[in-house]
């Protein structure tokens, strides 16, 4: 999960950080990348749709949010962050997918052994997991 700035060039690192919109709405656990070197922070393009379209439906009483509630992407890099705590073989899955369409080879891998050890467990292996170590 790394890019590098556009504007230095220092690797840029994402990172799970609170927005404040209109002043009054704050979303928690929004995935940006963060510049180590100029500070200059971009929100992920995985989740720019997801967020615009809670930013859309958000009534300002609501005060603070959790955006995990509304993004399966970001639930995933919350649940990574907290020791993966409570992954079921379903998010996994999820996961795989969506990491696949970032091309994070390492992080890939990661999940790939994650997912073995829950197939160990299940009758029927699922093919794509097999089929991607090439
Ligand atoms: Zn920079």
């Amino acid at each position: 999960m790394e890019k590098s700035c556009d504007y230095c060039g220092n690797s840029m690192h994402v990172h799970l950080r609170k927005i404040v919109y209109m002043n009054c709405m704050e979303v928690e656990h929004v995935p940006v990348y963060r510049c180590s070197g100029c500070d200059h922070n971009e929100l992920m393009d995985q989740v720019k749709d997801e967020l615009k379209r809670l930013l859309i439906h958000l009534q300002p009483e609501k005060g603070t949010v959790s955006f995990a509630d509304y993004s399966s992407f970001t639930r995933m890099l919350l649940s990574k962050c907290n020791q993966e705590a409570e992954l079921g073989v379903d998010d996994w899955l999820d996961m795989y997918l969506l990491v696949l369409s970032l091309n994070d080879v390492e992080w890939l891998n990661e999940i790939k052994i994650k997912l073995q050890r829950y197939s160990a467990s299940l009758v029927v292996k699922p093919s794509y997991i097999q089929n991607t170590s090439g």
